[in-house]
């Protein structure tokens, strides 16, 4: 869980007193093989201690830039082969997947179809890469899973989007270290921690997702990645307003920056992994259980 779900659960269960400790990833497991060896070289030590990834400040920056577009190549060689869409790597790339739950959302990036196909003839090319199981009883999860689709062949010619099959832990590190930014839509405040943004930080892949669950920690915008405003009426659909900003976001600051500030880009994707990967990992949360919860 995260902080925010620790306030939502005091409203519930008022007589007790609730702290929380924000969920973590292990690091080691979900950081990608050409990123931990690019920390082998520069940030000995880090397998030991998930804290030595603060000196991810210190990475070089062509060789970010290269472990990230070997990383990517190995999920769109994945892409292309069960799709045949023909993903490139110079394109700029945003990741989805998790359980196809409505809550999550996963079909806000598809509510105005003509502001995005306006955004990748103004800004630059796109694409989307998704994957996530709906549980088998339930109905409204495969109908998400079939508009996105649906979704996807509105957009042939336009915007590249793809739905892989058998998200599993495998496809998960793929993804989440692969892509070029991990997009988080869930409807706040559903969301009790989310673990695949902390997966991509330590990969250096930030993270553009509504401010809820461990992202209200790990947000620093413009630094660790990006918020989409959710703060929308709380009555009535929220859903418009919540699409509008993550169309703004895309348009106006997030692929500017990818395409035409590589350094700036870079500088984003050094933060993810130094505030981020470095604290949003499991062993800063069993040590905050020492610390917090067993010896009080
Ligand atoms: C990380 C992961 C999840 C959980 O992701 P959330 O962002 O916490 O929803 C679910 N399934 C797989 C396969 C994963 O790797």
């Amino acid at each position: 869980m995260a902080k925010k779900h620790g306030e939502v659960s005091q409203h519930m269960f008022a007589q007790y007193k609730i702290d929380a400790i924000t969920n973590g990833v292990h690091a080691r497991t979900w950081t990608g093989k050409v990123f931990q060896e690019l920390f082998d070289r520069h940030i000995p030590g880090w397998r030991e201690d998930s804290f030595m990834l603060r000196y991810g400040l210190s990475l070089p920056a062509k060789e970010i830039w290269h472990a990230h577009q070997q990383t990517k190549g190995l999920l769109l060689e994945r892409v292309n082969r069960e799709t045949n869409t023909g993903m490139k790597p110079d394109v700029f790339t945003l990741g989805f997947a998790r359980r196809a739950a409505a809550y999550k959302r996963a079909d806000l990036l598809f509510h105005d179809l003509e502001r995005l196909k306006v955004i990748a003839a103004k800004v630059g090319k796109f694409q989307v890469v998704y994957a996530g199981k709906a549980h088998p009883q339930d109905q409204e999860g495969k109908e998400l899973i079939q508009r996105i689709c649906q979704a996807a062949e509105a957009l042939r010619g336009s915007v590249k989007v793809v739905y892989l099959a058998n998200y599993d832990w495998e496809l998960g590190q793929l993804m989440t270290a692969g892509v070029d930014v991990w997009l988080n839509t869930p409807n706040p405040p559903m969301e009790a921690s989310g673990t695949s943004g902390m997966k991509a930080a330590l990969n250096g892949v930030p993270s553009l997702s509504i401010l809820d669950g461990w992202w209200i920690e790990g947000c620093i915008e413009g630094t660790t990645g990006w918020a989409i405003d959710s703060t929308a009426p709380a009555e009535g659909d929220r859903t418009p307003h919540d699409a509008d900003s993550l169309y703004d976001k895309l348009e106006k600051i997030v692929m500017p920056l990818y395409y035409r500030n590589r350094d700036g880009w870079l500088n984003v994707m050094r933060h993810a992994i130094a505030l981020n990967g470095s604290f949003f990992n499991t062993q800063r949360m069993i040590l905050q259980y020492v610390l917090k919860a067993y010896f009080e």
